[in-house]
């Protein structure tokens, strides 16, 4: 990426300061320091005040520094809050934000020691989890990629879908596909559940093997250039049942609603409330346990969560995914998930697989 992108990032940064009665960001989130700068290693501090931004981080990754960022690098082989600190000595600011959500108390302690005393240290939450809810072009365009390549992996993966292949392998099979496909890795462990056990939301492979007559259930994303994609679709091993079909049409029936509620100005919640309702109408809202959807983009969870009570305004740029669900235990559960993005009147379903109950 450009590094003007990064630096456009940064000025918005900057532009919080006062409203946070701060001289300076000390930004010790991985994420938010890749958000800003385009490094990508595991560990590193940014800190961005008056003057040219400093990476901190590790021998490790000095190389690497200096080709991703045209921050100021400075490499410590002590921890990076030392380091902080004694640079610090020779600044005269008198105030510090940091980001108090992304923390741990150790590295808030390590701060604290190392920085001189006369430096107040602000806590500063979600400042950059909400810059970041809203993606420029150049994200939305990684997130695209992103979801492309994972609905290609899951075509491609389908293919081997047949009774007798285990949860595990078909998983493995997705990993794979994304992989030779130029994904990094899965934005999250991949979820395959067969029969019964897709009634639990977030089930973990396992040895089950498929048998015919089943549902089947696969969540997954690529993580492609650093951006999340996700996706939930639904099959069938054989003739679908009648009970599966009728709860894929209601679910099905609930994400449209969703997505069609859609865009700048309404809630989080209202969205959510679509789906409830749709679900409600076909007695099923008590068996829709989790939220509509959530933000994605370097993370595969961010900001703005689409739940009950989100009060977050919809903005045009957001990237969400839309993915109502049903489950029942002993039977199973639907869900039915897309990743879209906000535009000026509604919303762009990235998304491009088909949702219909997929018959295998
Ligand atoms: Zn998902
Ligand atoms: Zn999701």
């Amino acid at each position: 990426m450009i590094q003007t992108q990064f630096e456009a990032r940064r000025k918005t940064l900057a532009a919080q300061f006062e409203r946070l009665g701060v001289e300076a960001f000390l930004v010790t989130a991985l994420p938010n320091v890749r958000y800003l700068t385009g490094f990508t290693g595991s560990n590193a501090m940014l800190w961005a005040g008056p003057g040219k931004p400093v990476l901190f981080t590790d021998p490790r990754y000095g190389i690497q520094a200096s080709q991703q960022t045209n921050c100021r690098v400075r490499i410590t082989k002590g921890p990076l809050e030392k380091a902080v600190g004694s640079m610090l000595r020779r600044q005269s600011i008198r105030s510090l934000a940091f980001e108090a959500d992304r923390t741990f108390c150790s590295t808030y302690d390590l701060l604290r020691n190392h920085i001189p005393r006369k430096i107040g240290i602000v806590p500063a939450s979600g400042v950059l989890d909400n810059l970041r809810s809203v993606k420029d072009a150049t994200e939305i365009e990684l997130i695209r990629q992103s979801v492309n390549l994972c609905s290609k992996a899951f075509a491609r993966a389908v293919k081997k879908i047949r009774p007798g292949i285990s949860e595990l392998e078909l998983a493995g099979e997705i990993d794979h596909q994304m992989r030779r496909l130029g994904a990094e890795g899965s934005a999250f462990e991949t979820i395959v559940a067969f029969g019964e056990r897709t009634a639990l939301p977030h089930a973990e492979p396992t040895n089950r093997v498929l048998n015919s007559n089943e549902l089947i259930l696969v969540d997954m994303g690529a993580m492609r250039s650093g951006y999340a994609s996700d996706m939930t679709r639904m099959a069938w091993a054989g003739r679908p049942s009648r009970k599966a079909q009728k709860l894929h049409g209601a679910v099905l029936e609930a994400q449209l609603a969703a997505l069609d509620a859609i865009r700048p100005g309404v809630t989080a919640a209202a969205i959510d409330l679509r789906a409830r309702q749709v679900l409600k109408r076909h007695g099923l809202d008590h068996l829709f346990v989790h939220s509509t959807g959530h933000g994605l983009g370097l993370e595969i969870h961010e900001p703005p969560r689409i739940g009950r009570g989100g009060g977050t305004r919809i903005e045009r740029g957001m990237a969400i995914t839309v993915e109502p669900g049903v489950y029942m235990e002993g039977f199973g559960g639907i869900r039915i998930e897309d990743t879209v993005v906000v535009t000026d009147t509604g919303c762009e379903v990235l998304t491009p697989t088909p949702k219909e109950l997929l018959v295998v």
